[in-house]
């Protein structure tokens, strides 16, 4: 069985994610190889060789993959998809964004999401917004799915010292063109691989008292800042602190969720959390059902008590 992982990097490093979904990809059995597709990458393939259990990385430095575009993307791992039994990614955007195309391209199935590597051809992973977990047996002579990163933990660097080979890049045609990304910039922990996270809901009533009330804590704690949709919705916090079904997939140490009720599609992005604390002011709000600590109380009032025995 031979796999081909497919990194997520910023072309320095090799994200988090990567370093997950390569977890899962050993779990195959059999070697995995790394793509580390960019440009200027070699720190970034550089560190993906030293990561343990990979057998090669192979590093595809060009201006088409300056931006991880799918299409081009999408022509190089077709090049060297012949080779491989199976074709791995990280859930994340990029992941998303990409594979759908290589099993389209492969006229193969792909399996979103996975969760658990059963066996080499038997895979786990959550349906109807995490309620069930459906097992899959993957008939296909090439296996494609991403991975659920939160369901796995790191593998760790052991300081190999994997070759890194060039490979050949394609000449694709592309009418996709890179216009400008907006990157958020933030002194805290990126909330997809955050060790704490500290959420809020509606309840916080508006972005003032969103960033008043949720950001000092989040100091504090040296935490990630969350949100639930409806706060998302209401402008109180950006698109992209947005935790559930529709938004990120968490599961940190420590999940602290202010002001918000435990919707099933908020629940379905954190319930995984090792542990989860809730503060709402009404005692059968679902949170608590998957809380491990809950209170009963005045949001407003309850976060300085917290702060002020913290400080
Ligand atoms: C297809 C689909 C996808 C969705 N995807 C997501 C998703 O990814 N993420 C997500 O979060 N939601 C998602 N939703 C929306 C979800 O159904 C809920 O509407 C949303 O999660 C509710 O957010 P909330 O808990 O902040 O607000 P509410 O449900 O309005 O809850 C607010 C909570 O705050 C409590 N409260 C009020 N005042 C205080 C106070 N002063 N102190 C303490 N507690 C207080 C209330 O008791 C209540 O429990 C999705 C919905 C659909 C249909």
């Amino acid at each position: 069985m031979k796999t081909l992982l497919i990194a997520d990097h910023d072309n320095q490093t090799v994200a988090d994610a990567t370093t997950k979904a390569l977890t899962a990809a050993r779990a195959l059995g059999g070697e995995v190889d790394i793509l580390v597709a960019g440009q200027g990458a070699q720190s970034a393939a550089e560190a993906s060789a030293k990561l343990q259990g990979v057998a090669k990385v192979l590093l595809a430095d060009a201006e088409a993959y300056a931006h991880r575009l799918a299409e081009p993307l999408a022509a190089l791992v077709l090049s060297i998809a012949p080779g491989y039994d199976a074709i791995v990614a990280p859930a994340s955007s990029a992941g998303k964004n990409l594979l759908p195309r290589i099993a389209a391209r492969l006229d193969v199935m792909q399996v979103s999401d996975v969760t658990k590597v059963a066996g080499p051809d038997t895979f786990e992973h959550p349906i109807y917004a995490g309620n069930a977990i459906e097992v899959v047996k993957n008939p296909e002579r090439v296996k494609v799915f991403t991975v659920r990163t939160a369901a796995f933990a790191a593998t760790p660097a052991d300081g190999a010292s994997t070759p890194v080979e060039a490979v050949a890049v394609p000449v694709a045609e592309s009418r996709a063109t890179f216009v400008r990304e907006e990157m958020a910039k933030s002194e805290r922990p990126e909330l997809g691989s955050a060790k704490v996270i500290v959420s809020g809901g509606r309840a916080l009533g508006s972005a003032e008292k969103f960033n008043e009330v949720l950001l000092p804590l989040a100091d504090m704690l040296g935490a990630a800042v969350g949100a639930s949709r409806a706060a998302v919705d209401a402008g109180y916090a950006p698109n992209d602190f947005q935790v559930g079904q529709t938004g990120k997939i968490v599961a940190p140490e420590l999940y602290i969720a202010l002001g918000i009720s435990g919707a099933i599609q908020h629940l379905a992005g954190m319930k995984d959390s090792k542990v989860i604390v809730a503060v709402n002011k009404d005692e059968e709000a679902p949170i608590f059902q998957v809380a491990d600590f809950g209170l009963v109380a005045d949001l407003f009032q309850a976060v300085p008590q917290i702060e002020a025995a913290l400080g």
